[in-house]
């Protein structure tokens, strides 16, 4: 399997791009399409410490499917929660569409 970081690095741009394409005003399939890959998503990833981390997050933090903003914003949290575990720096959330959906302004 691909190392842990470069799965992790591929995950996330997958998992970010994701929420950039969710829609605004998604419809009750989307959402619950979106809250079925999440929940077998954490059950799937091939890194096992870190999807039982992850289902452990998600119990907790409950995902949020009701629009682009929201699934966004959750995951960005999410993703900010391994980056304290792992003593990264935190990605300001409010940033979160800049680096993903519309590309940064510089
Ligand atoms: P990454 O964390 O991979 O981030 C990639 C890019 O995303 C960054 O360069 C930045 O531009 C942007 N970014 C950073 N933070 C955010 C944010 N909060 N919101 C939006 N964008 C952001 N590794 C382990 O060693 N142990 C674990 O338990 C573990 N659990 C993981 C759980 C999941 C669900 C995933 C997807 C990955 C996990 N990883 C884990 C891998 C780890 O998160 C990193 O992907 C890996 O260490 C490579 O880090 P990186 O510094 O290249 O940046």
């Amino acid at each position: 399997p691909a190392d842990v970081e470069t799965l992790g690095r591929s995950t996330w741009t997958l998992l970010h791009s994701i929420a950039a394409t969710y829609p605004t005003r998604p419809t009750p399939a989307e959402q619950s399409d979106l809250r079925t890959f999440m929940g077998v998503f954490s059950r799937l990833y091939p890194c096992w410490v870190c999807a039982e981390d992850f289902q452990d997050y998600m119990r907790r933090e409950r995902v949020r499917v009701g629009s682009r903003d929201e699934f966004g914003m959750w995951l960005c949290e999410a993703h900010n929660a391994v980056n304290v575990k792992l003593g990264k720096d935190i990605f300001d959330c409010s940033k979160w569409e800049e680096r993903w959906r519309t590309g940064w302004k510089d």
